[in-house]
């Protein structure tokens, strides 16, 4: 997945002047939704936060949408990895900008570089999370933190090469690897320094934006992980990982052949299966991998709650939840209620057309459905994602334009997480509309309408926007009338 506009945010850097404030006045009328009616939350990156002004921004949030939690990234390293050359961002003079938006303490880090916040770079002096605190609390606004992980190893975090996954080959592969005691050592020390540094943070998400190896051999990659750790884990759990690491260069080679052209003699999805059913060990290693992942959201659930459990902790449910038939399958809302406060959900009805066909194309349309002509198997698709084929674009639509999914859409994606979580945590509908980089021209009453639909989903909270200086006002003020309408009427 490509995260082009943090590049572009970040680059927007000091040289934005500052404003004269005309929601200042607005926001003074109370148009902020208490927080005690309703979560209503939205992202900043911080350097887009500091270029337009800090009380600025959050006047302009909560005249418009109605805000009344902020989220700014406290480190922003997972950006590098989308980067030519895995570069610093740079302000509009070309200054570098720091990875790490929060003062830091050495004493917290076993390895002292991971405290490094680069002292010549810009905003190395500043905490975002002190800053929002400061002028939030007059204006009811509340602030949690967020971290994206940064899972390909960069060079940007020091000594994560040591962390490196490794492949059913042997080789090391480029990302780290969730059991390695290092790269855990290295999340427990940035939680603790920020979770008792800052002891007005009110909540903090996490989440990460990589799948598993069932997909990842589909793709044609050689899978991860075999390192000495998984192998322990993995022994522990009586799992058979050579059957594993057998099963997946099978799948591989499978993906292999068929985009190479050759046509399977028992078709492209029973060879899937009758691989399945040859290394029924492959299944079990994927829910491994998957539950490695989760392993690493209870160890943080644990810890911050006992650092000061008032912190209301979640988890960021990344778009491909929506499109990626794996991914539904090994990452059961069901089981995430012990350690999750809340779930922030990808609504992003403008750009899951664009990314669901290109998951479409990846994976299913000449490997997995390639039985079937796309007009019968991408409708398919669609009714397996629990989503109305006749309610959403055509194949044919997205191959021509960026087109977006409908409300419907936003509702049935939604309800299915707060059907399936059952109460056992909160669930956020996390609506995103004016994404950069895709041409759907979305507008106010879209908007409008796909907000109310979170609410007949019955979620217990909504943000506005993937990040919040992507958004078109006229449509954050859509979302804001949305959600006062739903207050008036409840
Ligand atoms: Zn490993």
């Amino acid at each position: 997945m490509n995260r082009r506009n943090f590049v572009q945010k970040a680059a927007l850097g000091s040289a934005a002047l500052l404003a004269p404030n005309p929601f200042r006045a607005l926001a003074r009328r109370g148009d902020g939704i208490p927080l005690d009616q309703l979560f209503v939350g939205t992202m900043i990156i911080p350097s887009a936060l500091y270029a337009k002004g800090v009380a600025a921004t959050l006047d302009e949030m909560q005249a418009l949408a109605g805000i009344n939690t902020v989220m700014p990234f406290t480190h922003t390293h997972v950006g590098r990895q989308y980067r030519a050359d895995y570069r610093p961002f740079e302000d509009a003079d070309g200054h570098p900008l720091t990875d790490i938006y929060v003062r830091t303490h050495e004493a917290y880090y076993p390895d002292p570089r991971w405290a490094d916040r680069g002292p010549a770079t810009r905003y190395a002096d500043r905490d975002v999370i002190d800053e929002l605190v400061e002028a939030g609390a007059s204006r009811g606004i509340q602030v949690y933190g967020r971290i994206l992980e940064p899972y390909v190893i960069t060079g940007v975090i020091p000594g994560f090469e040591v962390f490196a996954e490794e492949d059913a080959l042997g080789a090391p592969g480029d990302h780290v690897c969730f059991n390695h005691p290092g790269y855990i050592a290295y999340w427990e020390a940035v939680i603790e320094d920020l979770v008792r540094s800052h002891p007005q943070m009110a909540g903090f998400k996490f989440g990460q934006e990589r799948g598993g190896p069932l997909q990842n051999a589909l793709e044609g990659k050689v899978v991860t992980c075999f390192c000495p750790h998984c192998l322990r884990k993995a022994r522990q759990q009586g799992l058979d990982a050579e059957e594993a690491r057998q099963g997946f260069l099978a799948l591989k080679q499978f993906s292999d052949q068929v985009r190479a052209g050759e046509a399977p003699p028992n078709g492209r999805f029973m060879t899937f299966f009758r691989t399945l059913s040859d290394y029924p060990e492959l299944l079990a290693w994927e829910r491994f991998w998957m539950q490695n992942r989760e392993d690493q959201r209870r160890r943080m659930y644990a810890q911050i709650k006992r650092i000061r459990p008032s912190v209301q902790v979640g988890w960021h449910i990344d778009h491909s939840m929506g499109w990626a038939l794996g991914m539904q399958a090994f990452w059961p809302y069901e089981q995430m209620g012990p350690y999750s406060d809340w779930l922030s959900i990808a609504l992003y009805f403008d750009s899951f057309g664009r990314r669901s066909k290109g998951h479409y194309d990846r994976l299913y349309k000449d490997l997995l459905f390639g039985d079937a002509d796309p007009a019968l198997s991408y409708p398919m698709y669609l009714s397996i994602l629990g989503l109305d084929p006749a309610q959403e674009p055509a194949y044919v639509a997205h191959a021509a334009e960026d087109t977006e999914f409908s409300d419907e859409y936003v509702y049935r994606e939604v309800r299915r997480a707060v059907t399936t979580v059952a109460g056992k945590a909160k669930v956020y509908g996390r609506l995103g509309f004016d994404m950069p980089k895709y041409d759907c021209d979305i507008q106010p009453e879209q908007v409008y309408q796909a907000t109310t639909r979170m609410f007949e989903a019955r979620v217990d909270g909504v943000f506005c926007g993937r990040e919040w200086d992507e958004l078109q006002p006229k449509n954050a003020e859509a979302f804001g009338k949305a959600v006062r309408d739903y207050l008036k009427r409840r």
